[in-house]
C-alpha cells in the first residue's frame, strides 16, 4: 500500500495588491460621475406653466459641482 502523499505545491505569493488608482476628489456632484471639467452651480427648478398654475424658477442656494452632461442636461445658473 503506497501512501499518496499530497503534492506539496509552492503557493505563488500573489504579490503585494497596490492600488495605483489616484483617490478621486473630482466628480460630479449631481450625477457622481468623474469629470476634469466641474464647475460650480446652482440647480435650477424649473416648473413649466400648466393650465392652473404659472411657470416657476426655484433656485438652489447651496452650489453644486456639475459635469459638463450635467450642466448640458439640466438647468442651472453659474455660480462663482
Ligand atoms: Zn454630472
Amino acid at each position: 500500500m503506497g501512501l499518496l502523499l499530497p503534492v506539496q505545491r509552492h503557493v505563488a505569493a500573489g504579490g503585494s495588491r497596490q492600488c495605483t488608482v489616484p483617490p478621486v476628489d473630482r466628480v460630479c456632484e449631481n450625477c457622481a460621475g468623474e469629470d476634469d471639467e466641474l464647475v460650480l452651480v446652482r440647480r435650477l427648478y424649473v416648473v413649466p406653466e400648466s393650465w392652473d398654475t404659472p411657470g416657476s424658477v426655484t433656485r438652489v442656494e447651496e452650489p453644486e459641482l456639475w459635469c459638463f452632461s450635467c450642466r448640458s442636461l439640466y438647468p442651472h445658473e453659474v455660480a462663482d
